[in-house]
């Protein structure tokens, strides 16, 4: 029971115990007889209303006193047969609690307790040791301290009950009872041990002395204590009064102060009844004094913040500390949040030694509000205001430890990157791109159950963790509807924007401890669904970590790569269909891993793409190769010169130094440009037309020739075709291959001719590989070959010997390609 439990308690068994009490009262004053009432009993009655009344002793440890009136209702116990005691107790607490003022309910309630008490104990005795009067005198002493024992512990129970149930704030009843109890049975027993001595000593020397001394005692006692009172003189009433003139002036000046205060200020009872309240206060809770006034704090206060307030003023009126700072919640009237800092100290009553609390209140809603922000702003994306990654990790850590817990209770995560979010947003603006991740931020959350958390990770990247998952096929059940969801188109700035996204599953069968790996995995999976088409969903396996490991280890390793000499390049000739000259090379680069081997560019060439280094590789290359060509136009001067095609990867056409650097590593090798053939993919020119077209002009102005390699796979680039300023389309070796057996291609690789004719470039066939292809191709006019039939990429002494076999020093104008590997023309 906490204190206004007890006080409930105690309003519950006022009026019974009152009832109980007036029984038992009527009960003795029935059964006392007149014999009981003689002389010496009024006189003792008199003694103790006047005496007792007066003097009480305080229990030592507790906070309370027992008034001298026990003694003498002890007494009566002792010298009267019981139901005296009763009525003299009746008389004599009554009296004593009206010289106290007590209002009208303590004051019965008191009596009732204290008559209650006296009958049990009478009656106690009297089933134990027969008739009372004769205790003190003819009984043992063991008898007699026994008697004496009961009486104090019967009074010691019923006291220490009132006193918890009175408990102001905090303890339980059982708490505040068992923390009172001894202490007031040994102050009972002193008590009760000192009437039984007066008892005895009122059977020696009689009853009249006894009592006559015991008046005497009490004059002599209050004669000599009014004696001591120095009397009033006029000038200490002078100075009095001019200390009370002092007292009133500050107490008017803490007056204003408290009432016209801008914080808002109160006075507040130990039970949390506010007693006074200033004008700040009502404003700040939006209550008229009256309201407040007929309220306690705790209804005020919002619910989660009671029980910290309520611990801290208990010890401030335990007097562990002194004062206390509390930043709370309390209602306004009209039903919102206010955010106080409130200041707690203790007063105590001078007259009654109350203690009372004073409240300081502060409303620091806005900080609040403005650090609530913070908090929120901390841990969301400001574009879509879902959790950031942090937040997110955050609430994977707990669906992780919670999997943890629960066994068998399965979770996933998904990674979702949106496809060609970068197209979007370089065509249609950065406005468009930011309400498009706000509407599929939207869209992902609809899809979602409310357990669910969605979050935005990185630009076009949004990470779910579904939670509460009866199987992992639930998992790809949520993909499957999110990309449906994502089918209907948006309406951005009145035109249908499409996009589609590629999601990555980790389901949580794997048994992950730390949120990071899980990201990690379902990032493994997203990439796995791009590498396969995009626009679809991948569940993570184990192999697929092998894969991610792998990588990652050769990543690592082509970081060392160069300066360890492992790359090199291979060279690859670029003949004339139609008169079978040597055109010039196009230098592949090759990794000899000092572990693995031959690597292929097609599996080094994309990580080094992802991380950068495809820069320092083809800046390599580049340089290599320009240096080779330089050289063989040296020794095997030709008209028109042999010509070198280097690879360019995406990165490296969109570093914006990538002029610099061609020029720098021309100027270094003193190639003439004309003799360098850049090769840029297709997907690389269109994924940034307008720039694409600006670098590609650049690189023209330097003066060197430019191919799309690849041509016709991946996008399509004809309407845009005619912009570009290419002087080589390479028509991918995919359509070369099929060229003999399949029409389609075969019209195919026409319109790429016609197409480069028309647009004054010229065409090379990659992959030529047969004589038959060679024959077609010629059929159609295409210009230049290049492919196995006429050589792999070989080594420089490879490529070399080409060159000399095809090169003669009168004909240094035709350095046809060997006879033996002409194909036998088809007529
Ligand atoms: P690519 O630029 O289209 O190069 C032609 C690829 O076709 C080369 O593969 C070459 O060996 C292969 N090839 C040539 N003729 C035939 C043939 O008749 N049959 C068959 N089956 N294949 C033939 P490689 O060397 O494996 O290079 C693959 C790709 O790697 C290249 O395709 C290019 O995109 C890239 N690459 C190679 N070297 C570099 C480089 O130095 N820088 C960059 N950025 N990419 C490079
Ligand atoms: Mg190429
Ligand atoms: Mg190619």
């Amino acid at each position: 029971m906490t204190a206004t439990a007890n006080q409930r308690f105690a309003n519950l068994h006022i009026w019974p115990t009152i009832l109980l009490a007036a029984g038992v009262l009527a009960y003795s004053a029935f059964h006392v007889s007149f014999g009981q009432i003689t002389i010496p009993f009024l006189l003792l009655t008199l003694v103790a209303i006047s005496a007792g009344a007066r003097l009480s002793l305080k229990i030592p440890n507790v906070k309370g006193q027992i008034s001298l009136t026990e003694f003498f209702i002890f007494l009566a116990l002792f010298l009267f047969a019981g139901e005296g005691a009763v009525l003299l107790a009746a008389v004599a607490t009554v009296c004593s609690s009206l010289r106290h003022n007590e209002k009208k309910a303590t004051l019965l309630f008191n009596s009732a307790v204290t008559v209650a008490s006296t009958f049990i104990s009478v009656h106690l005795l009297r089933l134990n040791f027969g008739l009372l009067s004769e205790l003190p005198l003819g009984a043992h002493t063991a008898s007699l301290l026994l008697a004496l024992f009961f009486v104090a512990l019967v009074r010691s129970l019923t006291h220490s009950a009132v006193l918890a149930i009175s408990e102001e704030i905090g303890l339980s009843f059982w708490q505040a009872w068992s923390a009172s109890v001894t202490w007031t049975f040994f102050t009972y027993f002193t008590l009760a041990a000192a009437a039984g001595l007066a008892a005895r000593l009122a059977s020696i020397i009689g009853l009249y002395p006894s009592i006559s001394g015991m008046a005497v005692i009490a004059i002599v006692y209050f004669a000599y204590t009014s004696l001591k009172k120095p009397e009033p003189l006029a000038e200490q009433n002078n100075e009095l009064l001019r200390h009370l003139n002092v007292l009133q002036q500050s107490e008017q000046l803490f007056r204003s102060a408290f009432n016209y205060s801008a914080v808002g200020m109160a006075l507040v009872s130990a039970k949390g009844r506010w007693l006074q309240v200033n004008r700040s206060l009502c404003e700040l809770l939006g209550y008229s004094e009256e309201d407040l006034l007929a309220t306690d704090f705790q209804r005020l206060i919002h619910h989660e913040d009671l029980g910290a307030a309520l611990a801290n003023i208990k010890r401030l009126l335990k007097g562990k500390i002194h004062t206390c700072q509390m930043e709370q919640r309390y209602l306004h009237r009209q039903g919102h949040i206010v955010w106080v800092l409130c200041g707690v100290s203790l007063v105590r009553n001078v007259e009654t030694d109350a203690a009372h609390l004073i409240f300081q209140i502060q409303d620091i809603t806005d900080r609040k509000r403005a650090e609530e922000r913070l908090l929120h702003d901390a841990f969301h994306d400001a574009l879509t205001g879902l959790p950031n990654r942090a937040l997110f990790i955050d609430h994977l850590k707990l669906t992780i430890a919670r999997a943890k817990r629960n066994k068998g209770q399965i979770y996933a995560v998904l990674f979702l990157d949106l496809d060609r979010f970068k197209i979007i947003n370089d065509s249609l603006g950065h406005m468009i791109g930011d309400q498009l991740l706000v509407g599929i931020a939207r869209r992902l959350e609809s899809c979602l159950r409310p357990g669910d958390t969605v979050a935005r990770v990185g630009g076009d990247e949004f990470t779910i963790v579904l939670e509460d998952l009866q199987e992992e096929t639930e998992a790809i059940v949520v993909a499957e509807r999110i990309q449906k969801e994502l089918t209907v188109p948006f309406i951005l700035g009145g035109r249908e924007v499409f996009t589609t996204v590629s999601i990555g599953i980790a389901p949580s069968s794997t048994g992950y401890e730390e949120p990071e790996e899980i990201l990690r995995d379902a990032d493994t999976a997203m990439y796995r669904a791009k590498s396969l088409g995009k626009a679809r969903h991948e569940v993570f396996d184990k192999a697929m970590h092998a894969f991610a490991m792998n990588l990652l280890q050769l990543e690592t390793d082509m970081r060392r790569a160069l300066d360890r000499q492992e790359f090199f390049v291979q060279y690859q000739p670029i003949v004339s269909l139609d008169t079978f000259k040597l055109r010039g090379f196009e230098a592949l680069v090759r990794w000899r891993h000092p572990e693995r081997g031959m690597i292929s560019p097609l599996d080094f060439i994309p990580v080094a793409e992802e991380t950068g280094q495809i820069i320092q590789i083809g800046h390599w290359v580049l340089k290599k190769a320009c240096h080779q060509m330089r050289r063989w136009q040296r020794r095997f001067p030709s008209d028109p010169p042999l010509f070198i095609s280097v690879n360019l990867s995406s990165r490296q056409f969109t570093q914006p130094d990538l002029i610099g650097q061609v020029k720098g590593v021309l100027d270094e090798t003193k190639l003439d440009p004309r003799s360098l053939k850049l090769e840029i993919t297709e997907s690389a020119v269109m994924e940034n037309i307008e720039t694409a077209t600006e670098m590609l002009k650049q690189l023209r102005a330097l003066g060197v020739q430019l191919a799309i390699d690849d041509f016709g796979t991946g996008y399509s680039s004809l309407s845009y075709l005619h912009k570009f300023p290419i002087d080589t389309l390479k028509i991918d070796r995919s359509f070369v291959i099929r060229i003999v057996d399949n029409n389609e291609n075969i019209e195919i690789v026409r319109t790429i001719v016609m197409l480069a004719q028309n647009l004054g470039m010229d065409v090379v066939a990659e992959g030529v590989e047969t004589n038959d292809q060679l024959a077609l191709l010629r059929k159609l006019d295409c210009e230049n070959g290049q492919g196995y039939f006429f050589s792999k990429p070989t080594d420089v002494s490879g490529a070399e010997k080409i060159i000399s076999d095809t090169y003669t020093e009168s004909r240094a104008a035709s350095n046809v390609y060997p006879a033996k590997a002409r194909p036998t023309l088809v007529a």
